[in-house]
């Protein structure tokens, strides 16, 4: 009997969590999410899955009803090499699952609960004896948040062909390591065949909470981008120069941090500056350089724009007046992404507990790299009676979470059958 949902959930909780602050950190390539790594292909075998993966650590436990017995050697570790894969139908392919990496001191749900899901939605199924007619994939995408290299959803989208490896490869976390010193490489291969993808996640927001319902459909995902400003100045002595005689990058930064947020309240929209490097970065000296980033999501990428273009050009005004610098680079942007609503209508409807509701969702996940890249995709979210995320108060309730599951597998059987 392969681990059930809780006991699963149960095993990965201490899993990168931090003593201090109940959060996660589990950042790409590092030892928690590697364990984490190591522990999906020990389920994925311990369920007879067929392990595939790709050089830039995306994994795949597949499903294939017709080969019936899963050939040895893709039950061996390392199932890595292309010829191990021959013998593997994808064609037509259902592929669900997340990812197992974190934020800075995120929370437990967001991304884990995806892939525990889906390997206890495979379990359902097989329970009932239900049989697909295609193959059903569970698979990990690495780096989706971003939180290392600074391009969320990196391994998505090298697996999808949204990006090339050349243009991949040279990225660079704070530490200066390159993505190519921590990877063998990137590109597509692993999602050929797949036809569809279906991704469940805990909701970010509250939506659910108040509509009282356990599990809903995505309809969109707003456009969003991460910008960095540059703020320039001159570094000098807190104490012997004058406050008319600075030149202080950190006011034109405030003030931009400022302007963000009423921006954007006042259009309905999202911004944020979560991450700012301060150089010298010392509490007696006024500092050279503000680096900070922001993330900004707004509901059509005329708002995108149009929200991005106010500040920057707010901050360009104040810098004049700072006597400062500003430059502003675009790192990554991702355009609006709208799931198949014909494929979320189809996943909605008549269920014993009646439909599920319908919602959008300001986050950027895999499933709309998949989307964009023009797999019919779908997401499920699962109810956050917290609606915090990418933060330790994250969570979900265990029936919650279990009401997931049933949906994730009722959902693969409409597909997949
Ligand atoms: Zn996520």
């Amino acid at each position: 009997m392969p681990d059930d949902f809780e006991r699963m959930w149960s095993d990965l909780a201490p899993v990168g969590r931090s003593a201090t602050s109940g959060g996660y950190f589990r950042q790409p390539f590092t030892a928690p999410e590697r364990e984490l790594a190591d522990w999906f292909r020990e389920q994925a075998r311990a369920r007879g899955l067929a392990l595939d993966s790709d050089a830039t650590g995306n994994l795949v436990a597949w499903w294939d009803p017709d080969g019936g017995i899963v050939p040895d050697v893709l039950a061996v570790d390392p199932p890595d090499s292309v010829s191990q894969r021959q013998g593997l139908s994808r064609t037509g392919g259902v592929l669900t699952g997340s990812h197992l990496d974190s934020v800075l001191d995120g929370g437990a749900y967001d991304g884990p609960l995806g892939v525990v899901s889906a390997l206890a939605a495979v379990d359902e199924l097989r329970e009932r004896g239900v049989v697909p007619a295609r193959p059903i994939g569970v698979s990990v995408f690495v780096e989706e948040e971003g939180s290392r290299f600074g391009l969320a959803c990196l391994g998505s989208r090298l697996a999808s062909g949204a990006i090339e490896w050349e243009k991949a490869r040279g990225l660079r976390d704070r530490d200066g390591v390159a993505f190519e010193e921590v990877v063998e490489g990137g590109g597509p291969g692993l999602l050929d065949g797949v036809e569809m993808f279906v991704e469940l996640h805990v909701e970010q927001g509250r939506d659910l909470v108040d509509r009282g319902a356990a599990v809903g459909v995505a309809s969109e995902i707003w456009p969003h981008g991460r910008y960095r400003f540059d703020f320039r100045g001159e570094a000098n002595h807190a104490g012997t120069t004058r406050m008319e005689d600075r030149v202080d990058p950190m006011l034109t930064y405030a003030m931009t941090a400022l302007a963000a947020n009423k921006q954007a309240r006042l259009a309905g929209e999202r911004a944020t500056f979560g991450r700012v490097e301060v150089t010298p970065n010392g509490t007696n000296a006024v500092p050279s350089q503000v680096l900070a980033w922001l993330d900004a999501r707004c509901s059509s990428e005329a708002a995108l724009g149009e929200l991005v273009e106010t500040v920057t050009r707010q901050a360009t005004e104040r810098a004049e007046r700072d006597g400062t610098a500003v430059e502003v680079t675009a790192e990554s942007v991702s355009d609006a992404v709208t799931f198949d609503p014909a494929l979320a209508a189809r996943i909605a409807a008549d269920h014993e507990s009646g439909d599920w509701p319908v919602i959008p969702t300001a986050a950027g996940h895999d499933a709309g790299i998949l989307a964009a890249q023009g797999i019919p995709t779908a997401m499920l979210f699962v109810r956050n009676p917290t609606g915090v995320s990418h933060s330790p108060a994250e969570t979900a309730s265990i029936p919650d979470c279990l009401a997931g599951v049933h949906a994730l597998a009722e959902t693969l059987e409409r597909l997949a059958t």
